[in-house]
């Protein structure tokens, strides 16, 4: 039997807003420090190497796991996204979060709710430009969600760059009291960005996935050669995914950090940002290169 004071300690799972919005006030009136963490569940080592530094910086950790249906396009994986609770709930409570918040979709949309949350212009760079609308339901469901937790810290991986830098203006426009945390990609040993996602690969296609971080590797290469002229870059990069007939490139762009727009050389740094299809399954990958010419992995 686990006595009372085990049971204090044990993470619990909320799936009420109202119940979310009171808690996080009672730790925020008790002067903690309350750190967040957005994820979809179907959780990995990125997932959880962001609950460790949430864990490290905050005094209460909130993990959401909300499949949100309003950033998948009609035709994207959304029913088929894997989900596994159980599984993601074991891992938080070993990384000892606090709380998990977990609502069913009514619970988040209410019959008849017509607001949206869009960041203009900067929304439709990147994976914005191949999934229209697909920031428009990140944007919502992350402010919906600071509104229903009030974090203090909020943290993020750079392996979604560009949600990175819409999340970062649309708390700037919009004067949300949050600071946004960015922590460094998590890779497989082969340098495969970790995702939710690569369940979705064959062993075949495993293999061949490598080829995204093959190209940036590349682009690194070069870069720290001392090539700055960003098309040579881009060609380069996307010689290499072209050599993987099993992959279909959807966009290999260099572009500024925060603005996401091209940049011609990458003297004063860029993101390097790929995303390409490997039989049906859409993934992402990125460098930061930093100013002199040199390169940083997942930083
Ligand atoms: P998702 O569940 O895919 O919405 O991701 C939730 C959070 O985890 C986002 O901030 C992602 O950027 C982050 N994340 C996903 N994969 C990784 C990874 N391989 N390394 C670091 N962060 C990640």
């Amino acid at each position: 039997m686990l006595n009372a004071k085990v049971l204090n300690a044990l993470m619990r799972t909320i799936s009420s807003a109202a119940e979310m919005t009171a808690v996080s006030r009672e730790v925020r009136r008790s002067g903690k420090r309350l750190g967040f963490v957005p994820t979809m569940g179907a959780l990995h080592q990125g997932h959880l190497s962001l609950v460790r530094t949430a864990r490290s910086q905050s005094d209460i950790v909130v993990v959401s796991i909300f499949v949100n249906p309003k950033q998948f396009g009609p035709t994207e994986d959304f029913s088929r996204y894997p989900r596994t609770f159980e599984q993601d709930s074991a891992l938080l409570q070993a990384e000892k979060a606090d709380y998990i918040f977990a609502p069913l979709v009514e619970e988040m949309y209410a019959p008849g709710a017509t607001s949206w949350v869009t960041v203009e212009e900067i929304s439709e760079r990147l994976d914005g430009r191949s999934r229209p609308g697909h920031f428009r339901g990140v944007t919502t469901v992350v402010s919906k969600l600071f509104n229903i937790i009030q974090p203090d810290l909020a943290f993020f991986g750079q392996k979604d760059a560009a949600q990175v830098a819409i999340i970062r203006k649309m708390v700037s426009d919009l004067n949300f009291d949050v600071r946004i945390v960015v922590c460094p990609i998590v890779r497989e040993q082969d340098g495969l960005a970790m995702s939710s996602r690569n369940v979705y690969l064959t062993p075949e296609q495993r293999k061949q996935a490598i080829v995204l971080y093959r190209s940036l590797m590349r682009v690194q290469t070069l870069a720290d050669q001392g090539e700055s002229d960003a098309a040579k870059l881009i060609a380069a990069g996307k010689q290499v995914i072209g050599e993987q007939p099993a992959a279909r490139l959807d966009y290999f762009e260099i572009v500024g950090n925060n603005t996401l727009e091209p940049v011609n050389d990458i003297a004063r740094g860029a993101l390097v940002a790929v995303a390409a299809y490997v039989g049906s399954t859409r993934l992402i990958d990125n460098i930061v290169l930093i100013g002199t010419g040199r390169a940083r992995v997942g930083g």
